[in-house]
């Protein structure tokens, strides 16, 4: 059983999918490492130990050479996989419904065509023995912490109240609209930071937690048969008297605050539109909106992928991958996500990991050169 850890090649992707500590693990299971020469280099992890881990370092078609298993944060370019074994699995974050050259259903194409077995590890069910597995939760938790960080970095002001000689500074009032997992993580810090914290989701059993965290909820009183969860605790697309409701109560909200951090997103939908230009107008100049949705369509009207542009004098803030902006704390919960996921299933006498039904027909995209997933082909 070999597995391959190729370096990531899309832009901007600083992830790493082992770390030496997870290598070590995969090599007391029995397995052979086999990393690509760089390939955590821009998350902290060098050469030198993941080779002390047991690894053997090589380059990207020595790595891939016989490999069983080709782990990845991003979906690799099915072109760079040429010479693949037929049947290897192929397990990383695979973005099957996104757009541009990172994801998308013509990649998964490619993959079937490859005779790869595609895993999109970002299909995990949301149950409660594949929690350790999700790099949906793992990634997300860390982008809300940093969302709070980069929104400090660009506020020209203080997040805590302070009481200095020369008098006081007042606390910074903070807003999270999208209460899921980085949601709560931003509300968590911008706590620890000293903010004033709101929150407000479609989904009411949130309420709880953001009262639990310290932060005031900000919620639309019950309009008839409205319930915004789904399936698997996700959020659903809201009704427009919903739609309206929200956006007024916002509106009144939103004028007040400081700092916005956005995160709302519907699976397999754009993100929904939680702020209008005339909203960011009704905010004071210096106040910073942070789109952690930007790469999904935009929570924010004007929010620009990869920029930060300042619009009536607040500054939107859109970052892509921002996980990626901690590479070495993501790398290291993104690799043991896969290492929990494979030794899972880990399989002593075969000396390989077996599936079960529930999660390997959640998360496999390919299989026998065909596209295999209900989500797919639904
Ligand atoms: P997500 O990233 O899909 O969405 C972020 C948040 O935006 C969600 O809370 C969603 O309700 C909210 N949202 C959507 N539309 C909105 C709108 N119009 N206005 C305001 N908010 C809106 O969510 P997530 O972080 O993946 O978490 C969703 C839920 O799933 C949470 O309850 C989480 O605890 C749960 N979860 C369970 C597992 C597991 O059991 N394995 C793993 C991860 C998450």
């Amino acid at each position: 059983m070999k597995i391959a850890v190729l370096k990531e090649t899309a832009a901007g992707e600083r992830r790493v999918s082992a770390t030496p500590e997870t290598v070590k693990k995969f090599v007391a299971l029995g397995a052979q490492v086999a990393v690509e020469a760089g390939a955590g280099a821009s998350a902290s992890f060098d050469d030198a130990g993941y080779a002390s881990a047991g690894a053997s370092i090589g380059s990207r078609a020595e790595a891939l050479n016989g490999a069983d298993i080709v782990l990845g944060v991003q979906g690799p370019d099915p072109a760079s996989l040429n010479g693949i074994k037929q049947g290897a699995w192929l397990a990383a974050g695979l973005n099957p419904f996104g757009a541009g050259e990172n994801g998308g259903r013509a990649r998964v194409d490619e993959y079937a065509a490859l005779g790869v077995e595609a895993l999109a590890m970002e299909f995990m069910p949301r149950i409660t023995r594949a929690q350790s597995m999700d790099i949906l939760s793992s990634q997300s938790n860390l982008a809300g912490y940093k969302a709070v960080l980069d929104a400090a970095g660009e506020y020209g002001r203080a997040f805590p109240m302070m009481m200095t000689a020369a008098g006081t500074v007042s606390a910074a009032k903070v807003f999270v609209m999208g209460v899921g997992v980085a949601g709560l993580q931003a509300i968590a810090t911008a706590r620890r930071l000293g903010a004033q914290v709101s929150a407000t989701d479609v989904r009411s059993a949130t309420k709880e937690q953001i009262l639990s965290l310290g932060a005031k909820p900000i919620f639309v009183e019950k309009v008839a048969g409205i319930e915004g969860e789904g399936s698997g605790g996700y959020a659903t697309e809201m009704s427009d008297e919903y739609k309206a409701a929200q956006a007024e109560l916002v509106s009144s909200h939103i004028a007040k605050q400081d700092i916005v951090i956005t995160t709302a997103l519907i699976p397999g939908r754009p993100a929904p539109r939680l702020i209008s230009d005339a909203q960011i107008a009704s905010m004071r100049p210096g106040s910073v909106i942070v789109d952690l949705a930007v790469e999904s369509g935009g929570n924010v009207e004007g929010a620009v992928a990869g920029e930060v542009v300042e619009k009536h004098g607040v500054k939107i803030v859109g970052h892509r991958n921002v996980a990626s902006r901690l590479a070495s704390d993501a790398s290291a919960l993104f690799a043991r996500n896969l290492y929990n996921f494979l030794s899972a299933f880990w399989d002593k006498e075969a000396n390989k990991p077996v599936l079960d039904a529930e999660i390997g027909d959640a998360i496999r995209l390919t299989q026998g050169g065909k596209i295999v997933n209900e989500r797919l082909l639904g």
